[in-house]
């Protein structure tokens, strides 16, 4: 069954990387969720990658919402120009209200922030704790690195097989909004978990 997407949580750098690509990249993605008619959900700041991306969406006329913690307001200058902002109150929460919004993830280029956001999604669908897809969307082989390594974690037998193809990995906006809509879940980790969110509420 095609998989129901409204909105799409994108994680990406406070940074802009070095270079055009990585702003060109984060553009791309933000002007094509608009067009296609998709919400866009991100940590509200105005810097980097995220903040290129959520104007790249604004200003192809799509709806745009950042959630940012309290502490965070001022060192990544909230966005003024969103559809909606909310504050929160700490980086739980926010990556919490960040999943309960989205109908799929996708992480762009950035940090070690961007990093743990992609993994904790990752292992929430491991966990069964959501149902929905995951992807990176790759510029310049940046994600290389990381597939290796998660390809390792595959062959050594710390990660499913179902879990490592059921990751999207896009290098075109069309491409990943595609791959989102025929996406299918993976195989439970743990058939017999009844409630996993009861876990994290
Ligand atoms: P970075 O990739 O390090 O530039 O960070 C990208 C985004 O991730 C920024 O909005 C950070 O505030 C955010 N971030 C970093 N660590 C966390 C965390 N533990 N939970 C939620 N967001 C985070």
């Amino acid at each position: 069954m095609p998989h129901t997407l409204e909105r799409i949580t994108v994680f990406t750098g406070s940074s802009p990387g070095r270079g055009e690509a990585y702003l060109t990249a984060a553009r791309a993605v933000g002007t094509r969720i608009a067009q296609r008619g998709y919400g866009l959900v991100y940590g509200g700041g105005n810097v980097g990658l995220m903040g290129a991306v959520a104007s790249a969406a604004r200003d192809a006329g799509g709806e745009v919402i950042g959630v940012m913690p309290q502490a965070l307001l001022n060192k990544e200058l909230a966005h003024r120009d969103l559809s909606a902002f909310e504050v929160v109150p700490d980086m739980h929460a926010r990556k919490m209200r960040m999943a309960d919004l989205a109908d799929g993830f996708v992480a762009l280029p950035g940090g070690i922030g961007t990093l743990e956001e992609f993994f904790e999604a990752w292992t929430w669908l491991q966990l069964g704790i959501h149902a929905k897809p995951i992807a990176l969307y790759d510029v310049d082989g940046f994600w290389d690195p990381a597939l290796a390594l998660v390809d390792r974690l595959v062959d050594e037998g710390f990660v499913a097989h179902g879990l490592r193809d059921h990751l999207i990995v896009a290098t075109d906006p069309d491409e990943l909004l595609d791959r989102f809509l025929q996406w299918t879940p993976p195989p439970p980790k743990w058939p017999e978990t009844t409630s996993p969110t009861a876990a994290l509420r």
